[in-house]
């Protein structure tokens, strides 16, 4: 049993100082990548299911770099929160993802609307709002075209600075969406008291509709709820046909997943035709 004990134990070390160095190691690479070009923003298409349309996208950053690969987003957006590397990180992908939408209304000249992911931690930027807004006000697109995803962890704190941001950037024309709608503890309560136009109906609970009838109807009580309190719905990871035709007898508005695209660069995105075309 002792022997069986130490295993046990030198098991774990060894996963912890694996966990500790490899966040070190991103974390001394994280600074100045940016700097260095090691970031690039992928697009993953967003597709009107009722009329089967390209309606958008939204901008996700990927990190390549020479030392560690690819990161995942998952695994440096918690470090480059912690670090502050997310405020100019979060502009970069703010400004790409203004040129990205440009180029296609240029060739497209149809809608689009970006989505647009923002950390809690880019509120505490003082100058957050009258960045977006005047970066979107020189450039052609208007604030509707722009979709700003946050998720309760912006909420959570209830920090007065927050409410005041998210009112001016409502107020200004912007679409705020609610980002991994369901996975949190009082979603409902922030979807009444602040000013969203968009709900995201988390992977989770797409993943499962052909399994479960339990998220079947929690996924039919989402969208109802949104469309009687004016709220668009995006289902998130959508992945199969029976998915998507699922979410169209339930009237749910866009989708979003493999199904369609992956996320991709942005010259993928502009070859790409308003009609949306299977992987
Ligand atoms: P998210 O905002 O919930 O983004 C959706 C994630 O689901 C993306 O992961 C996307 O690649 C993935 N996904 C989309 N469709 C499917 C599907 O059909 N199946 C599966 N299995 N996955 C799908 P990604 O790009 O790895 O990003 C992970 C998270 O990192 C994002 O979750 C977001 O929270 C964060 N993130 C990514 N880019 C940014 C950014 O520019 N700023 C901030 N603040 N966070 C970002
Ligand atoms: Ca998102
Ligand atoms: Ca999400
Ligand atoms: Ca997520």
């Amino acid at each position: 049993a002792k022997e069986k004990g130490r295993n046990t134990y030198s098991y774990f070390t060894n996963k912890m100082n694996k966990e500790v160095s490899r966040r070190l190691a991103i974390e001394e690479q994280i600074h100045g990548a940016l700097e260095r070009g090691e970031f690039e923003v992928f697009y993953q298409t967003q597709v009107d299911i009722i009329n089967n349309i390209v309606m958008g996208a939204e901008a996700l950053l990927r990190w390549s770099n020479p030392a560690l690969g690819n990161i995942s987003p998952d695994e440096f957006i918690p470090i480059a929160e912690q670090t502050g590397v997310i405020i100019p990180l979060g502009k970069f992908v703010f400004l790409q993802a203004i040129v990205a939408t440009t180029l296609w209304k240029k060739k497209h000249l149809s809608p689009f609307r970006i989505a647009i992911n923002l950390s809690p931690c880019q509120f505490r930027d003082p100058d957050l709002v009258s960045f977006i807004i005047d970066n979107v006000n020189q450039s052609k697109m208007s604030p509707k075209d722009i979709e700003l995803e946050i998720t309760e962890g912006v909420l959570l704190s209830g920090h007065d600075y927050i409410t005041e941001a998210l009112e001016s950037l409502s107020k200004a024309g912007f679409s705020l969406a609610m980002d991994d709608f369901g996975t949190g503890y009082s979603s409902l309560n922030y979807l009444r008291t602040y000013p969203f136009n968009v709900l995201k109906i988390d992977r989770s609970f797409i993943n499962d509709i052909e399994t479960g009838t339990a998220n079947k109807e929690l996924v039919l009580a989402m969208i109802a709820m949104a469309h009687a309190l004016g709220i668009e719905v995006v289902a998130e990871g959508v992945e199969t046909e029976a998915q998507l035709n699922y979410l169209k007898s339930i009237n749910c508005d866009y989708a979003q997943g493999y199904f369609f695209s992956k996320p991709s660069p942005v010259v993928k995105l502009l070859m790409s035709s308003p009609e949306p075309q299977c992987d």
